[in-house]
């Protein structure tokens, strides 16, 4: 990752808003930089709570939700919304409904909305979702809605990721059948009848009772309630998270097997993407796939002997089998160099003003007795350290050979791999084994005698996600 994309993944960790914001876009373009700025801010994910809010257009979900956010604001919790549209082809916030929304709660910095809509398939709609929601959960937002109009099955399909899904429906025009249709009840933990003010809301309520009651549940079972709201004025809205409330304390199996699913299905879609991908652009020779789709289109070869054809080149393909084909000649990258200064504001009016260099932030590592403050060089970063005690190995360093440069930091895929490597070639390493860094990373010293007096430092760490209590 660029120095640009370490500073939108540090943003995000920060739950810095526009980095939010940015990194949503990154990963609603696909392509490696979205890849890449999940890596780096996945290890803080896990912890916010994923309410999907699904139903036929109209019915009331932006109201609905709208008035959702409010009330987890009122009850001290941050919210992200993630308005998922597949008919709309405007993204970035740039919905009308979406700045409207957000100018309600333009001063509060808990809430974040934000429409994903289409550019190409569905399917990247719903890992773009994903992926979205990944990143406000690693941000810190407590609960991320997920709205999203239920009305086909990549749509539903979104919804059914989240840890609790609520169907949305309003009296009239059947359309508690309708959303029996559309495949919604079996995915619905919670049912709100909207728009409760208008006639018939009692019998929607009642016909889907009857429908569950088709269904067996246990004793032990979750038996979905069905609720009534007036979204417009936030009439039964409490009670909606109340019962949000009530269905995450039972956790349990159902939690744990839904949010297993969710990784499952993840998991799955990367790998048959990618194995499309790799098979499709550079297994076959260009064109080689589309003839095959005419073929199949004329009837001349069976579907299922095309998919095997592709399966069997992939797999024989002497550029199938070579993975490192693609790896970069470089197995490391120059992460960082490390400085030690006697003093931050001297070494900045050097670094800033002399030199013109953007300053990013200081971080004081308490651990190691040092204050870093990181400066940008194009895709490098140079850390410059200052001691803040006298046992800190900066200040031991200063008192031997005065300040200057102190180590250098490559980022590496796989640090035992290259440790191995090195013990193999006899290298004298300060850290035989990887040590924990911050943020999930691995460090490990190579000694200065093995590299002509510089001290190497190897890291291994998705990206440079996390800067702070890091190793220096
Ligand atoms: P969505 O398409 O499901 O997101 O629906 P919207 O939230 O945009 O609402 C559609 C329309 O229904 C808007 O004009 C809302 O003001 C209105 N609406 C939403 N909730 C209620 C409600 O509880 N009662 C009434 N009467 N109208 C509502």
């Amino acid at each position: 990752m660029n120095a640009d994309g370490h500073r939108l993944t540090r943003g995000v960790l920060d739950g810095d808003r526009r980095a939010i914001a940015r990194a949503i876009t990154v990963v609603e373009s696909e392509g490696p930089s979205a890849a890449a700025i999940i890596k780096g801010v996945y290890h803080r994910s896990g912890r916010a709570y994923l309410v999907g809010v699904t139903g036929a257009p109209g019915v009331g979900k932006s109201t609905l939700v709208d008035r959702i956010m409010t009330v987890f604001r009122s009850r001290g919790r941050t919210v992200g919304v993630l308005a998922v549209d597949p008919t709309s082809p405007f993204s970035g916030g740039a919905l009308l409904g979406d700045r409207v929304r957000m100018q309600a709660h333009a001063a509060d910095p808990g809430v974040f909305v934000r429409s994903m809509a289409t550019r190409g398939q569905l399917g990247g709609l719903a890992r773009a979702t994903a992926d979205a929601a990944v990143i406000l959960d690693a941000g810190g937002f407590d609960v991320i809605v997920i709205e999203t109009v239920g009305v086909g099955q990549a749509e539903i399909e979104v919804s059914r990721t989240a840890d609790i899904s609520i169907v949305v429906t309003m009296p009239g025009s059947g359309d508690g059948v309708q959303a029996l249709k559309a495949g919604l009840m079996e995915i619905a933990d919670l049912f709100v009848v909207n728009k409760a003010d208008h006639d018939g809301a009692d019998r929607a309520v009642a016909e889907i009772k009857t429908m569950l009651g088709l269904n067996e549940y246990g004793p032990n079972d979750w038996r979905p309630p069905v609720l009534q709201t007036r979204a417009t004025d936030g009439v039964g809205v409490d009670d909606v998270l109340d019962t949000v409330d009530r269905f995450r304390a039972r956790g349990g199996d159902v939690a744990g097997r839904r949010r297993q699913a969710r990784v499952y299905g993840r998991i799955r879609q990367l790998v048959s993407d990618r194995f499309l991908e790799h098979a499709e652009h550079r297994v076959l020779e260009p064109g080689a796939f589309d003839r095959l789709v005419d073929q199949v289109a004329g009837a001349e070869v069976d579907p299922y002997t095309a998919a095997d054809a592709v399966l069997d080149r992939a797999l024989r393909s002497p550029r199938g089998a070579n993975h490192t084909e693609d790896a970069p000649p470089m197995t490391a990258v120059l992460d960082h160099i490390g400085i030690a200064v006697r003093d931050l504001d001297t070494a900045r009016v050097f670094y800033r003003d002399a030199l013109g260099l953007e300053l990013e932030g200081v971080e004081e590592v308490a651990s190691q007795h040092v204050r870093a403050q990181f400066v940008a060089v194009g895709a490098a970063t140079l850390e410059l350290l200052e001691a803040t005690s006298p046992q800190s190995a900066i200040a031991r360093s200063i008192e031997r050979r005065g300040p200057g440069l102190h180590h250098l930091t490559l980022r590496v895929d796989d640090i035992a791999v290259v440790l191995a490597r090195l013990k193999a070639r006899g290298v004298r390493l300060i850290d035989e084994e990887p040590r924990p860094g911050a943020g999930g990373s691995l460090v490990a010293f190579i000694h200065p005698s093995a590299a002509d007096g510089v001290l190497v430092e190897l890291m291994e760490s998705p990206a440079l996600a996390d800067r702070t209590g890091r190793d220096v």
